[in-house]
């Protein structure tokens, strides 16, 4: 089978502040870290998963996890983020396709990530079904800069890698017919 590599690339921010998730906890990459902030978000506010789950579905040129998952639809209030990425790579999946590589980089002052480093790439294997060694997680600071750096929230940007069948174009033409027709949205 002949296969093509595509790339995806995802962004988020989430604001510090209440959050009716948890307080004193921030998941980041799946990982409850303790910190004297949580992060804000109608969801549990995983900014790196959120990150990674957008970078899938622009690789797939499947909209985001707005699309997907609405923000003003409440049956997603509260929802864990391994919900949003279990949905984006059955959609690598259902193309056809695998997951070659991601990497994700979070952005904040505090917490500190490297502890939990082991503990994320794990966590979000297990959930993309695939090995520790295609998962990589990095962590920077702003050097106090920005509204990261003032820690306002946390930042995440990400990439990936994915391999799909030829012929992913034919199937995104007939969605795109169906789209102009209405009958998609
Ligand atoms: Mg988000």
């Amino acid at each position: 089978m002949q296969t093509e590599t595509r790339v995806g690339f995802g962004y988020d921010v989430h604001r510090f502040g209440p959050n009716t998730y948890e307080q004193g906890l921030v998941r980041l990459c799946g990982v409850d870290i303790p910190h004297d902030q949580a992060l804000q978000g109608h969801s549990d506010a995983d900014v790196g998963m959120h990150a990674l789950c957008d970078a899938i579905y622009g690789a797939l040129a499947d909209g985001d996890i707005g699309a997907h998952f609405p923000p003003s639809d409440p049956q997603w209030k509260g929802t864990e983020s391994h919900v949003f990425l279990q949905h984006a790579a059955g959609l690598i999946e259902k193309a056809g396709g695998r997951l070659v590589n991601c990497d994700i980089t979070l952005v904040c002052e505090q917490p500190k990530i490297s502890p939990h480093r082991p503990a994320m790439r794990a966590r979000l294997a297990e959930l993309l079904g695939v090995a520790v060694a295609r998962v990589a997680v990095k962590a920077t600071t702003s050097e106090g800069l920005g509204f990261t750096g003032r820690q306002e929230g946390i930042a995440a940007q990400a990439v990936v890698s994915i391999e799909v069948p030829h012929g992913l174009d034919e199937d995104a033409a007939e969605a795109e017919a169906l789209l102009a027709g209405g009958l998609l949205e």
